[in-house]
């Protein structure tokens, strides 16, 4: 930044991965001229095999992330007027899935060392609305998956987890997603499973299944399938595409030795950067045993960086060939949240009593700090190389001993 050799200057791994399998899948679909899972066998075969990666009894493949969310709310029976236990940091839709069931999110502030929801901050925001508590694995790291489900068993709470980021994460040895009643995938393009756009519901009660199902599907029943004009149940059409169930099926074949070079690299990377003073990296809650690495997150103390603002820290480390972010602003802060529950349908859905409680509750402290703290790598990143990552430490490290000439 200050006209130097920058740490380096060739790209990060490219992202997505592709391989012969890829295209063999994509033309066999292509050239059967079964595009749509009726009657197909890619879907049908990835819910199979995934269901089996993770140990969950079912897996349901739907079109994204978000509607997974959607689905699993509806399996679960939460409706407009209910309320949903959420964290502030997170990405948007789990929050945009709970207010499109016409039900309220209710923030439970995170905790400053492991950027995970606060089981302390869940039981104070149940009320006797409260039909659903959704921990998100943010980053790939599993959230505090004992406390949280001991408190929905206790008070009869399902729990539904957010593990969009968190393919093949662990909680003391166990695939997450399946450790809440539901569990949340997504397979977008940025995710380290990916065809593009793509999601899944996996739960281990037959009954959650099968009214998932028939959600995604209009209503009909998996029994009755697509033949049938018949309905159990209202629904909409979230399905999966057999392309992108090809696709995922042949992305899956690298997921594993993907996930383990993200294991390694992120290891060094902690080993290394927890000993730059300033430099915080999140913490595992006690009970996760791996995490996807869907990001790599520190917080950054200016106090370290002689004084140098976060936004000088980022700036610096590009133009030192190193790409981070400053990830997401406060959530229970955003206007639209606002503007949603001041809107005719969610003023007759709650009272002006209830909607107020709300607003004086919506308070999440430390996560307004983490979100002016947070930095993040790109799980792509971790795909690199050992020396990669030395080329991460050294920029890091560079940076904090020219931060002094970083404008404060
Ligand atoms: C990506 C993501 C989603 C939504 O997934 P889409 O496939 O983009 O709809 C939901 N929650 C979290 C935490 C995510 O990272």
């Amino acid at each position: 930044m200050n006209g130097g050799t920058p740490v380096r200057r060739e790209r990060f791994p490219s992202w997505p991965r592709v391989a012969q399998n890829d295209e063999d899948g994509l033309l066999e679909v292509l050239r059967g001229g079964r595009w749509n899972r009726m009657g197909g066998k890619f879907v049908i075969r990835f819910e199979e095999m995934y269901a089996k990666l993770t140990g969950a009894r079912h897996c349901l493949a739907v079109a994204n992330g978000t509607s997974a969310l959607i689905t699993a709310l509806d399996g679960l029976d939460v409706n407009a007027g209910d309320e949903v236990i959420v964290p502030p940091y997170t990405f948007v839709a789990t929050v945009n899935a709970v207010l499109l069931r016409g039900a309220l999110p209710v923030f439970a502030d995170i905790d400053l060392e492991t950027f995970q929801m606060d089981p302390k901050r869940v039981e104070p925001a149940l009320t006797d609305r409260t039909t659903a508590i959704i921990p998100v694995h943010m980053a790939g790291t599993p959230a505090d998956l004992d406390a949280i489900t001991a408190i929905g068993r206790r008070r009869r709470v399902p729990v539904i987890e957010d593990a969009c980021q968190a393919h093949l994460a662990e909680w003391r040895g166990k695939k997450v997603g399946t450790l809440g009643t539901a569990g949340c995938f997504s397979f977008q393009g940025s995710k380290n499973l990916n065809s593009g756009e793509g999601g899944a519901v996996l739960t281990n009660d037959d009954a959650v299944l099968e009214r998932c199902y028939s959600f995604h599907n209009n209503g009909r029943s998996r029994v009755t399938g697509n033949a049938a004009f018949g309905y159990q149940h209202n629904g909409a059409n979230l399905r999966l595409t057999e392309f992108q169930g090809a696709l995922l099926i042949s992305q899956m074949s690298r997921l594993e030795e993907q996930s383990k070079r993200r294991d390694e690299n992120a290891a060094y990377l902690t080993s290394m950067l927890s000993q730059v003073p300033g430099i915080k990296p999140a913490r595992w809650p006690e009970g996760a045993t791996r995490s996807a690495w869907h990001l790599y997150m520190f917080r950054y103390d200016k106090a370290a960086f002689a004084g140098a603002p976060r936004s000088s820290f980022l700036k610096a480390m590009s133009a030192e060939g190193i790409p981070c972010s400053s990830g997401y602003q406060p959530l229970n802060k955003e206007p639209f949240i606002q503007n949603i529950l001041g809107s005719r349908g969610f003023k007759r859905l709650f009272s002006e009593a209830s909607l107020k409680g709300w607003r004086e509750k919506n308070e999440c402290p430390m996560n307004d700090r983490l979100c002016t703290e947070a930095v993040w790598f790109t799980q792509t990143m971790l795909l690199g190389t050992r020396a990669d990552m030395e080329q991460i430490v050294e920029a890091v490290k560079k940076v904090q001993a020219q931060a002094h000439t970083l404008k404060a």
